[in-house]
Formats: structure tokens, sequence, C-alpha cells
């Protein structure tokens, strides 16, 4: 939070003016100070986790939010080779403004920016009118396409690594929903690291899960990183809305609990769960538990209800 009082604040470490207040970490900064507290964090979690080398092919799945914009941000000032890939999950203003951002920042930092188009196999369809036709959940549809695909073009371009902008703030919430229903699978898989377990699955890996929501915010806020607010208006569900309300709530009273919650799954260690038998699609040749993977059935199936649809556009979905 910038200080909008009166009161001159100063540096904790420096001593100059400070406008950065971390209440979290009972610190206050100057924007220097600041940054640097952002990325050593970063650059604590690459190591922490052993989430990539200083020689790995590293790809952030840039959304154009404020989390995966900093972060390919500060994975750049902290001197990895990381290049971005933006996947366009329709033609609508949303996407070609975030598109327009990504952009931005790739010319900003002299970055490689790859950009996917996820209608091609959605007929031109956007996921949200994909969503529709598929009578799924969009938060649902779209996760699946983005995973699939970001998964399969990192893996086509010999990149090591992928890594996503998923906040502390974030992490928290969905640990908190996992814990109060015990998910133990979603447990397993929430850990900040997703080792490669098959030729063809690509390491995926949450360098920002050590930052702040806030902190990230301020920190693309005070760089000048143009972002979009991307809250998605599908994301979720009412439910994880309500932890993370109840979560900043929590933070107000105690700072520095959101930071002591999640840490303390950290300490605890990876939960151990049956590891699962994984097998090439037989379809795509991508990783899956069954002989087909969800992607090419969710593909599938697509196409199926879209050559009905002229014939019997009412019918219940089928197969
Ligand atoms: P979300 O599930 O929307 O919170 O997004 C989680 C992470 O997925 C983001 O921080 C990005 O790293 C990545 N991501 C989301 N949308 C896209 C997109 N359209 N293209 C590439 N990466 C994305
Ligand atoms: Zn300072
Ligand atoms: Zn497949």
């Amino acid at each position: 939070m910038v200080n909008a009082g009166a009161t001159q604040m100063k540096c904790s470490i420096c001593r100059s003016t400070g406008n950065v207040r971390l209440p979290h970490f009972n610190l206050k900064l100057c924007n220097e100070h600041f940054f640097d507290l952002v990325e050593r964090r970063v650059e604590r979690a690459i190591l922490k986790f052993k989430m990539f080398e200083r020689t790995s092919r590293v790809l952030v799945a840039v959304s154009g939010g404020k989390d995966s914009l900093s972060l390919w941000y500060a994975l750049t000032k902290l001197g990895y080779a990381a290049d971005a890939l933006f996947i366009r999950l329709g033609d609508t203003s949303v996407v070609n403004a975030a598109h327009a951002l990504v952009q931005k920042a790739a010319a900003a930092l002299a970055g490689k920016l790859h950009v996917l188009d996820a209608t091609v196999y959605f007929n031109g369809a956007s996921v949200q009118d994909a969503a529709k036709i598929l009578r799924r959940p969009v938060c649902a549809v779209c996760g699946l396409t983005r995973r699939y695909l970001m998964n399969k073009f990192a893996c086509e371009h010999g990149y090591d690594v992928i890594a996503t902008g998923h906040n502390m703030t974030d992490e928290a919430t969905t640990l908190l929903g996992n814990l109060l229903h015990w998910q133990d699978g979603y447990l397993q898989r929430q850990w900040p690291v997703l080792p490669k377990t098959h030729t063809r699955f690509v390491a995926k890996v949450k360098p920002m899960a050590l930052n702040y929501e806030q902190d990230i915010k301020q920190y693309a806020t005070l760089r000048g990183i143009e972002h979009l607010d991307l809250s998605c208006p599908f994301a979720a569900g009412a439910t994880s809305r309500l932890y993370k309300r109840l979560l900043t709530e929590l933070e107000d009273e105690q700072p520095g609990v959101t930071a002591a919650f999640y840490l303390g799954y950290i300490r605890r260690g990876r939960l151990q769960t049956a590891s699962v038998q994984l097998q090439d699609c037989q379809q795509c040749g991508y990783p899956t538990t069954s002989a087909i993977c969800a992607f090419c059935r969710l593909v599938g199936q697509f196409s199926r209800l879209k050559q009905a649809a002229p014939r019997a556009p009412a019918r219940p979905e089928q197969g």
C-alpha cells in the first residue's frame, strides 16, 4: 500500500524516503528495496523448490494480468532466459486487450513472445462458446485447454519448464479450500512444482508462490507494468471468493497470517499419494491416465455436438 498520509516514511533498509508499506513483513521500503524484495522472493522460490537452473529454458505462461507479467519481468531482471506464451482463448475485446499488453511487455523486455490460438480446436469458437455447446463449466474447458496447449507447446519447442503466475494469496486460498474438505489429491497437486513424470509432460512451476498478491500488484504498478484486471467472471465460483474474503479479513487482523499458513503447508512437505500410471493418449500421444486424453475427448465431443447441432439443437449431450 502507498502511504498517502502526511508523515514521511523512511525505508527500513536505507532510510531514504519509503513509499511502500508491507504490514505482513513489518517493513516500510523505498521502491528499489521493494523491487529487490519481490525479486528475491522469486529467486528464493526457484532455489528452495529446485524449480529450474540458471541455464534452463523457461516458458512463462502470460495472461496479461499482473501476476504473470510481473513474473516475466522479475525472471528477466534476475537474468533467467525466459520466453513467454500467450494463449488466445477467443476473439473477444478482453482477449485483444490482453494480447496488446503482453506484446507491450515483450517489447519492453526485449523478450520472445509466442502466441497460440485455442479457437482452432473449436471451429473458431471461443472457449466460452465451446463450453456452452459442450454444456460444461467454462472454467473446466478453459483450464483444460490452457494446460494442454501450454504443455504441448513447451514440449514441441524444447522448454524445460512452464512457469505460471500463481501468487501466495491465491495458493493460500486454494489451500484453505483443499484443507477444509481434505482434498488429498488436490493438496498433492498444489505443490509449487509439478515434476516431469512423462517424456511429453513439461514440469510446471509457480515462482510467485512466496509473494503476496498485494505486493505483486504494487510491484506491477511501480514498475510500470501495464496489465489487465483479469478476475475472470466465471472463475472458481462463489466458494473460493468466500475463502479469499475470509483470508483477507484474517490477514487484516493478523498481518502475516497468510504466509504463516501457506509456509506451514510447505514445511510439512509434499503429501504422498499413490502415483498414477501415465500412458500415451492414443490420439495425440500426450500423457493421460486413460486411453484417450481429456483434451482429445473434449475436442471430439465438441465436433460431434457441432455436427449434431443443426439437426437437433436442443438434444441433450450424449456420450
Ligand atoms: P488463472 O487460472 O486465470 O488464475 O491463471 C493462472 C496462471 O495461468 C496465470 O498466472 C498465467 O501464468 C497462466 N495463464 C492464464 N491465462 C493464460 C493465457 N490466456 N495464456 C497463457 N497463460 C495463461
Ligand atoms: Zn531503501
Ligand atoms: Zn490426446
